[in-house]
């Protein structure tokens, strides 16, 4: 028997409703905050994410599943989205029309890590991102509407953390002070952070490896290096959030993993999935749509991991599947045909709706329906079929009413709307 594959994942019924709730929930909370859904390609260019995520990154440097593709070159199953959100608001001069655009879309992302509990190698991400806006409202917006979508989802146990990364004109001053200290703590550094360390040192910030996390502990507080601007900028942002309720705490050494970034960085976690913490994480990236080819226009986004998501929903709140409003119980196979015709209407009229076809006894249709958590069951034999009539059952309040067949449809298209 063939098996998936490790860190590939089926979402199945009994999982999937936690999933479509939260999609919905994303949906409905982007979209009353002015987000436009896009969706774009799973596979790009390999060049993209290398230019955007930056050669020293984890990702690029051994997660992507990246492929010859003839003509094309090297092709690369996305591992994030917001390189795809840039390429395109580039490709199609969006900003042409009006720079500032708000996008958000839901889809696989694949990086080739170890597997483990919360981590796979084709999981799930909602991304958000904004263009065209520098002000650090929107900094503070984008962090409270993640916070509104978590509320809505009433996933407790999370909480955002924020820094501010500078911008190429402080950060190089903090880098440097930040060098010296991982000179002094050569022997404690892992041999991926003994490099980061000389290309970027802002990078040995984010290492998992505990004797790398012990070793940072002293690490200088960029935000002691901000310019005034981008100060300003961070001020803002924290009072923002503070006079819009939203719980958060200031976490010196949080980096982003990938290079473009600047000034606000924010991740969401949560104590509630063990080691894999983080939710969400994003942040602002003023330089990227440049470097990718684009005019200088600044940009934030986030990205919420879908999987994390939906399994602290599903630890926190039981979201049941919904049965069919009406199931038919046909007895016999006139009444059965009948059922058939009259299951197709109702679909078609937006009525969810079950038969079965099987020539079940009336106890065994009614197990069925028990089954399908149908709130109504229309029993029907060949003889109530002659007599021009069917009994509707309402299976709460177990009422019983007949209904005559003539104009059946419509009756019950407006008594089960
Ligand atoms: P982590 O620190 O857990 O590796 P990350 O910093 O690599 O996360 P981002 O690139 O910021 O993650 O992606 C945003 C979110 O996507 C993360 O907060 C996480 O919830 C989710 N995510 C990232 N990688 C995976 C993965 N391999 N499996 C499941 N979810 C993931
Ligand atoms: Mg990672």
């Amino acid at each position: 028997m063939i098996q998936l594959i490790k860190g590939f994942k089926d979402v199945l019924p009994g999982e999937i409703e936690v999933w479509q709730t939260v999609e919905r929930a994303a949906k409905e909370t982007f979209e009353n905050f002015g987000f436009q859904e896009i969706r774009l390609p799973i596979v790009e260019k390999s060049e993209l994410f290398s230019r955007s995520i930056g050669d020293t990154t984890d990702i690029v440097e051994k997660e992507m599943y990246t492929f010859e593709d003839g003509k094309r070159g090297h092709v690369t199953l996305r591992p994030e989205a917001t390189a795809s959100v840039v390429r395109s608001y580039i490709q199609h001069k969006m900003y042409a029309q009006d720079p500032i655009r708000k996008f958000y879309t839901i889809g696989p992302m694949f990086r080739r890590e170890r597997p483990q509990k919360g981590r796979y190698r084709q999981f799930y991400q909602i991304d958000a991102e904004v263009f065209g806006v520098d002000s650090p409202y929107l900094d503070a917006q984008l962090i409270f509407m993640l916070a509104t979508l978590l509320e809505r989802l009433k996933a407790k146990d999370v909480k955002a953390h924020i820094n501010s990364l500078g911008c190429p004109c402080c950060r190089p001053n903090f880098q440097k002070a930040l060098k010296e200290l991982l000179d002094s703590k050569k022997e404690h550094l892992c041999e991926n952070c003994l490099r980061r360390s000389e290309k970027n040192p802002l990078r040995v910030l984010d290492c998992k490896v505990p004797s790398c996390r012990e070793a940072v502990k002293e690490a200088p507080s960029i935000l002691d290096h901000l310019c005034d601007e981008c100060r300003d900028h961070f001020e803002t942002v924290k009072r923002v959030l503070t006079e819009n309720g939203v719980d958060y705490e200031v976490d010196k050494n949080l980096v982003r993993g990938l290079d473009y970034y600047t000034r606000t960085a924010f991740e969401v976690l949560t104590t509630s999935l063990g080691a894999q913490n983080a939710v969400a994480g994003g942040g602002r990236y003023d330089g990227l749509v440049k470097a990718l080819g684009g005019p200088e226009i600044p940009a934030i986004g986030f990205a919420i991991g879908f999987d994390r998501l939906a399994e602290i929903v599903a630890m926190q709140q039981t979201i049941e599947a919904t049965g069919p409003t009406l199931y038919i119980a046909p007895l016999g196979e006139k009444a059965t045909e009948a059922a058939a015709h009259w299951t197709m209407q109702l679909a078609a009229r937006g009525i969810s709706c079950e038969t079965d076809f099987g020539g079940r006894s009336l106890k065994n249709h009614m197990k069925r329906a028990d089954k399908l958590k149908a709130t109504h069951v229309l029993m029907i034999g060949d003889d109530e079929l002659e007599k021009g009539q069917a009994t509707l059952r309402n299976m709460t309040t177990r009422e019983q009413e007949d209904l005559s067949l003539d104009g059946l449809v419509e009756t019950l298209a407006e008594r089960l709307k």
